[in-house]
């Protein structure tokens, strides 16, 4: 079999942030913040499984947010050393590292040495209300987020603004200019706009979502401004486009459901560790299911 990106699940389905499309939205407790073992020999599995599809980025991610769980990421960052990823990235809201800046710079630095290249920060929109409705709704004010950019830059790290589009939030040609132009000024290496995922995977967030996704018109919309304003440099197949618009990279990002999977073995999308050892190609899919 043959993969194109290589996921690997850090941490629990804790989170701070209680965002309304969430796959998990489970608030921080004694017992999710407890570290799961990690089967180590069948990440090697997968890992060499991932070589031998040429893959070139291991996304690090998590159900909820996996820098509450900074060790881990240490850890998973020495065992995957051997196998040479030109790319390894961290799919994190960032808001840990923001508000908490002393604990996390010792683990920035150790991530920088073991490999990480990328820090991806979700986000819902550039304006500061918008983020702080979705990720801090009990909170009077969201991270500083040009703040952020610089300090993980300082480390050395690559960044990419990955934008949750929503109803009244990432839904008009200007919002999207005004996310691009902001991305630019604080000089963000790339951009993904990824409409939000309108096939449910959580029960309580079916209304919502039902409520704020984009409508078709406006995704046309989006797509034909990138095509008009953007270069098309890329078209990655069953994940997304990429162009450059005024120098910024931006990614228009497919959604990962049913339509985005190809059932022939050496195409599948992705290939997935979970911490107890299973490897999967299917987030939701049960059967997706290699070991
Ligand atoms: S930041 Fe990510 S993990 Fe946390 S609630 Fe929002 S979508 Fe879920």
């Amino acid at each position: 079999m043959k993969f194109k990106m290589f996921s690997v699940i850090v941490g629990t389905e804790a989170c701070m942030a209680s965002c309304p499309f969430c796959v998990s939205g489970v608030k921080p407790s004694k017992e999710n913040l407890e570290e799961r073992n990690i089967n180590w020999r069948n990440l090697k599995i997968a890992a060499n499984l991932a070589n031998r599809s040429d893959i070139d980025t291991v996304m690090l991610t998590s159900r909820g947010e996996p820098t509450l769980f900074p060790e881990q990421i240490t850890e998973y960052l020495k065992n995957l050393s051997e196998f040479q990823f030109p790319f390894i990235e961290l799919q994190s809201n960032c808001i840990p590292i923001s508000l908490n800046k002393e604990k996390y710079e010792k683990y920035l630095k150790e991530w920088y040495e073991e490999g990480l290249t990328t820090i991806t920060i979700s986000v819902v929109s550039n304006r500061a209300e918008s983020n702080r409705k979705i990720y801090m709704p009990n909170s009077d004010k969201y991270i500083d987020l040009p703040d952020l950019i610089k300090y993980l830059h300082s480390f050395g790290f690559s960044l990419r603004l990955t934008c949750v589009c929503c109803k009244d939030m990432m839904d008009t040609v200007d919002k999207v200019q005004e996310f691009i132009n902001f991305a630019k000024e604080n000089k963000v290496e790339q951009v993904t706009l990824r409409p939000v995922n309108d096939e449910f995977r959580r029960k309580s967030a079916e209304e919502w979502i039902k409520e704020n996704k984009l409508t078709d018109k406006q995704k046309q919309q989006i797509k034909d401004y990138l095509e008009e304003k953007g270069t098309k440099l890329l078209e990655l197949e069953r994940i997304g486009t990429i162009y450059d618009v005024n120098g910024q990279n931006v990614c228009l990002s497919l959604p990962l459901n049913k339509y985005t999977r190809d059932t022939n073995p050496e195409n599948a999308r992705n290939l997935i560790f979970f911490q107890d050892g299973h490897i999967r190609y299917e987030w939701e899919m049960e059967g997706g299911i290699l070991l």
